[in-house]
């Protein structure tokens, strides 16, 4: 959701295109007041993707927007209550082809419904969700998608299953005034990445006091995360860093992000503290770089390639990776340095014979053979 005034023309459409440019495939902008809809007027035919929008209180300027070419709407049933309002809502937009998404939230929740329930509780939500359904339905609309936010994590994914169980609508995921990261990614991601992985919920939301930006490029790494979307930019995995790691692990996984996410690569890269564990620990990715002693192990899929100087890390990685995205996964590994392997080999042991085998694998293994030999 855009945080310009929507009266700012340019600087809203600004936003659109940052947030669309971060992986948002729709974006919702306020409609609080005429100059608003006027704005939207010239923001909807600019806009690289489909405009949402959100209408609170004043059922007229669900009417205006709809004039200014939006794509949807988002209605709050517990603030636009009158019956007939809603309805002739619903009529135009039926007319225009357009749905509309019911955004319930506990912290605007319908003044009866809250005398009623005593609290913002699941059912009270769902229930204000199904009395604007009705009237929807009512005027043969049925172009609904429905939200059920709540601000508490456990309280919102109550709310959504039972609502789950309750329509076979679309449904929209959020939790609501979530906060800054880190607290609120993390209540986003329990919340919404617990009911993806339910199967429930059809398109999310992260409500975070932070650059909208920020919302939207988590919302598409969760998703990628999941499975659920392609991933079309850079994932980036890092080691957690021990004792043994031979770099600052912070520092060139800092670097290394900056330089890739620029470079906007479609690939999964590793950076690994220490060549020990590192190339098999992130055999799956597809190119990283691991710490030797005073020296970078760049491998890819697990097979160490090249061996660099410590402080041409980072950019040996950024040359690689570009190669691997234009060259191919078996053009780059045909172009491994003959030696590199071996060389990572010789610096693996020495660096266990200076440091010990983190895993104490020989240790290990000479036990479990004594145990077993043991009459
Ligand atoms: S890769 Fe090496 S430095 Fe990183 S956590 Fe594993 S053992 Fe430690």
């Amino acid at each position: 959701m855009t945080t310009t005034k929507t009266a700012d023309v340019d600087g809203t459409l600004a936003q659109v295109y940052a947030l669309a440019g971060a992986g948002a495939d729709i974006v919702r902008i306020t409609c609080n007041e005429v100059e608003a809809a006027q704005g939207l007027a010239e923001i909807v035919p600019r806009s690289p993707v489909p405009i949402i929008a959100d209408i609170h209180y004043q059922y007229r300027l669900a009417l205006a927007a709809m004039e200014a070419g939006v794509q949807g709407l988002r209605l709050n049933p517990g603030n636009i209550r009158k019956e007939d309002q809603i309805k002739t809502v619903a009529k135009e937009a039926r007319d225009r082809g357009l749905p509309i998404r019911i955004g319930v939230n506990a912290g605007s929740l319908d003044k009866d419904l809250m005398e009623k329930h005593g609290a913002p509780v699941p059912e009270a939500l769902v229930e204000s969700a199904l009395i604007e359904a009705r009237y929807l339905e009512e005027v043969d609309f049925t172009d609904i998608k429905i939200s059920v936010k709540h601000s508490n994590v456990r309280q919102m994914i109550a709310s959504y299953r039972l609502l789950a169980d309750a329509v076979d609508y679309p449904l929209h995921l959020g939790v609501t005034e979530a906060g800054p990261p880190p607290g609120g990614l993390i209540k986003s991601v329990a919340g919404i990445g617990t009911l993806l992985n339910e199967g429930i919920g059809d398109t999310i939301r992260f409500s975070l006091t932070a650059d909208p930006v920020e919302e939207a490029k988590a919302g598409r790494q969760l998703l990628e995360f999941l499975g659920l979307r392609e991933r079309k930019g850079l994932d980036l995995i890092a080691c957690p860093s021990c004792g043994r790691a031979e770099v600052d692990v912070i520092e060139v996984a800092t670097r290394a992000q900056e330089a890739l996410e620029a470079a906007n690569l479609p690939i999964q890269v590793a950076v690994m503290g220490c060549v020990v564990n590192g190339p098999g620990e992130a055999r799956e990715a597809d190119i990283g770089i691991a710490a030797g002693r005073g020296r970078g192990h760049l491998f890819i899929k697990g097979q160490v390639v090249r061996v660099v100087p410590e402080e041409e890390m980072v950019e040996a990685l950024l040359d690689e990776a570009q190669k691997l995205v234009d060259e191919g996964l078996d053009a780059r590994l045909a172009h491994a340095e003959a030696n590199a392997e071996e060389i990572a080999a010789a610096e693996r042991r020495q660096l266990i014979e200076i440091r010990g085998d983190a895993n104490q694998s020989a240790q290990r293994r000479a036990r479990v053979a004594e145990v077993a030999g043991g009459d």
